[in-house]
């Protein structure tokens, strides 16, 4: 039996499809029956199904924050030339 390119592409989205619908209810990415929640913010160590670990590698989040810091200081920067009225680069 062979399978077709296009049956493969239907499997590849339908993976996709799987792993947003598990993020979206915040459920293991490897069992996809284990909650990460308890409530609220706080996650459990390990998933309660199958005791994958739920920790964050180094660095993890090094790229957001360094993004987010550069696009609040330009929009914190971008609003005192407005409240300042200093509009052009010459002032
Ligand atoms: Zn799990």
């Amino acid at each position: 039996m062979t399978v077709s390119r296009r049956q493969l592409d239907v499997h590849k989205w339908l993976q996709v499809i799987q792993v947003l619908f598990d993020g979206l209810m915040l459920r293991c990415p490897r069992c996809e029956h284990g909650r990460m929640f308890r409530r609220g913010f706080k996650t459990y160590h390990a998933c309660p199904v199958c005791a994958l670990e739920f920790e964050r590698a180094s660095g993890e989040i090094t790229g957001g924050m360094g993004i987010n810091t550069y696009r609040s200081s330009r929009g914190l920067w971008a609003s005192l030339r407005y409240l300042t009225g200093s509009n052009t680069e010459s002032d």
